[in-house]
Order: C-alpha cells, then structure tokens, then sequence
C-alpha cells in the first residue's frame, strides 16, 4: 500500500509548473541512510528532465540532484553514518555494480544505466526515483557522500553535480600548470569550472554571451574573459587552447570554439542541449583536434572533490531561495539570469 511520508515539489506534465506534491520514501533498509533534506541545489538538467527536453519524463517529476542534509535513522548493516550526521547525495542513488565500469569504481559510467536520484526505475518501490525537491530522502550508503566540516551547508550543496560535474572532466584531461583552458558559459557549471580550473593552476579564458558578467567572470578567477558575440576577440584565441569546457544549456556554434583549440587539444561537451549540435570536419581534422563528453563522476572523485574543495575553501555563488520561488527561479535561469547557484532552503517546503 503507498503511504506519503514524504513532501516535495513536483511537476505533473512537461508544461505545467512545479507544485506542492506529497510523496512515498521508503522504509530505511539494512545498507540505507534515511536523511532530512536542508538544502537542495538547482540544476539546469532539472529543467531539462522536467521539461522533457531530453526524452519523455516520468510524472510526477521531483528533480533535484544536489542534495545536504542530516542523517536521520540508519539501517542496521549502515558503517559509515550515524544519526545526526551530515550527508549529501549528488545525480547517481545506485549503479548495477557489476559492469566493467562499476568494477572499476566508475559508477556514472555504468553500461547497465546508472540509478539517478530523479526519473530513473526505482527498484524498491516499483516506481520511479524522486529526487532532492522534497523534505527527506532513502539512498544506499554506498551513494551518500560525506561534507567535510569547514564547508557552509547550503553553498557546498551544488559542488554534487555543478562541482564534480566539472572537476571530473579538468582531472581528467590533466588540467594545471602551463595550460590555456576556457571554459564556456558562466552558470552553475560553468563557475565552479573556473574557480577549478584556477586552483589546478591553468590559465583560464571565460567565455560569456553576457556583457554584465565579465567582472563576476574575473572575480570567479578567470585570468581574462571574452564576450563571445565579439568576433574580433574570439580571433584572436585561435588554435591557442590546451582544452576547453563547454557548460552551455541551450543552442549555440559548437565550431566557434572548436576553432580556438590547438594541436592536439581537446574540447569536451559537459553542458546537454536539448537537440544536436552540427559538428564541422574542418573545426576538427586541420588541428588534430578531439571533440569529448563527460558526465558528472564516480562517487569516489566526488568524495575527492568535496575534500578537495574544504581544503582550498572552495564552494558555489548562491542565492537562496524558498520552495515556492522554485518555477520563478527556473525562468531565470533560462533567461542566463543565475548568479550563480539558487539553492532551495527546504525548511521552507510548506503546502
Ligand atoms: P545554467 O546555470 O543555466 O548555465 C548555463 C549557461 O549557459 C548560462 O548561464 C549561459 O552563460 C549559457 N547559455 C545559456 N543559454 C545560452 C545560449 N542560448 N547561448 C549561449 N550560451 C547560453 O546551467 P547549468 O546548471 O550550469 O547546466 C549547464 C548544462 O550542463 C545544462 O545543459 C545541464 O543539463 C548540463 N549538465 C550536464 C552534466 C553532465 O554530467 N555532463 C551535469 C550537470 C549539468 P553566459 O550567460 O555566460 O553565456
Ligand atoms: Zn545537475
Ligand atoms: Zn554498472
């Protein structure tokens, strides 16, 4: 029988907007945290899955992936966190762990499909997964995170998929020291991959549609920012980049910046648009140029990135809101109207 023990946001079609939805959580079992959710990051893919922008969602739909919150019953084989623990949770819930990639500890790359923390098959309940709009949450300890103290609650919750989501793919092509790297789009990714790709030592070109955000931009730790409208400055970074980050939601010139990448240099797709985006033969072949995804991270490097992240006093630009500002704040981040994170405090999750 379903029982609701749960309140969340959800929406109930692609083009209706987010209302107030009881929900089912189920029982805690033997490897699960129970946890109440403090805060809730906004992610641009909530909009997308919502809307179904990416394919058919399944309703209602609770998005959110960029959980924080505090550990409030255990099951009886739980090792790793007690009650009144801080824990978070980020895009993935389980994996099938038994793939090439779960074996090697790359969960998000599971060939069966990863279980994310929203619109994915949940098991348990004979449903799908809800995800972190919502009072509380059950997930497998072995997909609960740690935050190290030291870390503000509410600005380190969008470090689990705006964080890691960007960290993964700069670890990855071995960012540093010594390397031109630009990232693309100042939003939720995009500034968490320049103030990574700072702190791993690279010189880093922010790229932004938006005139208004060049001085956030250098604030953030961009070594210089170009207006990409500006066809005379996006010239003159011809074939110069090591690598490139592009964290763009919507439409726009994939070949502008493959164009700007060296030798041998890579670009890697981290932002997912809802249609595809033509590729030229010529942005590609003249510089042996690679044209990469990436898709957030294992729960091992996200453990990494939070530690890392308490070590350098790293987290998110914030702006809080109330549950109810949730469909308010969606139009605002498809206005490029972000600055550079709303975080949801849950406390405000009222009927
Ligand atoms: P966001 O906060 O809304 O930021 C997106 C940024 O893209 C905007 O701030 C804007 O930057 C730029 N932009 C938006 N519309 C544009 C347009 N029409 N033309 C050019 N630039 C535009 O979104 P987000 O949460 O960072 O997510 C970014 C993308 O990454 C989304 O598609 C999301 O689904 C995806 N994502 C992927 C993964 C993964 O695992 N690969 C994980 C999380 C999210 P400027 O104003 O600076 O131009
Ligand atoms: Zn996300
Ligand atoms: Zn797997």
């Amino acid at each position: 029988m379903k029982t609701n023990n749960a309140k969340a946001y959800a929406a109930h079609s692609s083009t209706t907007s987010l209302t107030f939805t009881p929900i089912q959580r189920r029982e805690p079992g033997a490897h699960d945290v129970e946890m109440e959710i403090l805060y809730c990051g906004v992610c641009h893919s909530d909009i997308h899955t919502a809307r179904s922008e990416w394919g058919p969602a399944k309703y209602p739909c609770v998005p959110g992936h960029e959980i924080v919150g505090r550990v409030t019953r255990v099951g009886a084989g739980v090792t790793k966190f007690k009650v009144g623990d801080t824990s978070a949770v980020g895009c993935m819930v389980d994996s099938c762990r038994t793939c090439p990639s779960c074996q090697q500890g790359l969960e998000n790359y599971c060939t069966n499909g990863a279980t994310y923390t929203y619109n994915s098959l949940d098991g348990h309940l004979n449903t799908h997964t809800l995800g972190g709009y919502s009072s509380s949450i059950v997930v497998d300890e072995a997909f609960v995170l740690r935050v190290p103290a030291g870390l503000d609650l509410a600005s380190a919750a969008p470090l689990l998929c705006a964080g890691i989501t960007t960290y993964s793919p700069l670890r990855h092509w071995k960012v540093g020291p010594g390397m031109k790297v630009g990232i693309v789009g100042l939003g939720g990714l995009g500034h968490m991959g320049v103030k990574f790709a700072r702190a791993f030592g690279a010189h880093v070109v922010l790229f932004t549609t938006s005139p208004k955000k060049v001085a956030d931009g250098l604030k953030l730790g961009a070594n210089e920012v170009v207006v990409s409208t500006d066809a005379e400055a996006m010239k003159q970074h011809r074939s110069s980049f090591d690598f490139i980050l592009d964290c763009v939601s919507a439409q726009h010139d994939i070949n502008a910046y493959l164009q700007l990448i060296k030798l041998n240099g890579t670009l890697t797709l981290v932002g997912a648009p809802e249609h595809p985006l033509p590729v030229s033969a010529f942005s590609l072949l003249g510089q042996r140029r690679s044209f990469a995804g990436s898709g957030i991270g294992s729960i091992a490097e996200t453990q990494e990135m939070l530690d890392f992240c308490a070590e350098h006093g790293i987290t998110s630009e914030i702006e809080m809101i109330r549950m109810d500002q949730i469909n308010e704040a969606w139009e605002r981040m498809i206005k490029q109207d972000v600055h550079y994170r709303f975080v949801i405090d849950m406390a405000t999750l009222q009927e």
